[in-house]
């Protein structure tokens, strides 16, 4: 399980989470220029796009396979 918190704001939308190759992918139903994407062995964060920087996107992914972990994203 992965419960991101990309900011700190009051608003909050939460992302839909899909699988390219290795990557966990982001977006914003409600934001349609916003996508972020995750690796997901190394961690690492892609910011493609943010949308708008006052809304708070969580995005939450369940793994299949690997083990559950969290990631601080701050
Ligand atoms: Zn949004």
């Amino acid at each position: 399980m992965l419960d991101v918190k990309f900011s700190t704001n009051e608003d909050t939308h939460h992302c839909d989470a899909v699988l390219e190759g290795k990557w966990i992918v982001f977006t914003c139903s409600q934001c349609l220029d916003y996508r972020r994407k995750m690796h997901q062995e190394t961690g690492e964060m892609i910011t493609e796009s943010t949308g708008n920087p006052e809304i708070l996107h969580q995005g939450f992914y369940v793994q299949p396979r690997l083990q559950n972990f969290d990631a601080s994203l701050s």
